[in-house]
């Protein structure tokens, strides 16, 4: 199920991207696992996405437990 761009999603992505040791910050524009990738540098240093409530909520998955959608695009 693709992640709905809600306020309460987006509120979410900002406990947890916004806190995000891998972007600028802030790293705008959130909610990259529905919105799509980042048009900053990703320097990866770590992916707080699998201990996001949205990543739950939607059964999301990633690659080693870092999905790095900021970089790879919206969640399928
Ligand atoms: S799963 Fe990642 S990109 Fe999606 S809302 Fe949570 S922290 Fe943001």
């Amino acid at each position: 199920m693709p992640v709905d761009d809600t306020p309460e999603n987006l509120n979410y992505c900002m406990d947890y991207c916004g806190t995000c040791p891998s972007l600028p910050n802030p790293p705008f524009p959130f909610l990259y696992c529905a919105r799509g990738n980042s048009e900053a540098k990703v320097d990866k240093k770590g992916c707080r996405c699998p201990e996001c409530p949205v990543y739950r909520i939607y059964d999301l998955k990633g690659v080693d437990g870092s999905p790095y959608f900021c970089e790879k695009g919206k969640a399928p």
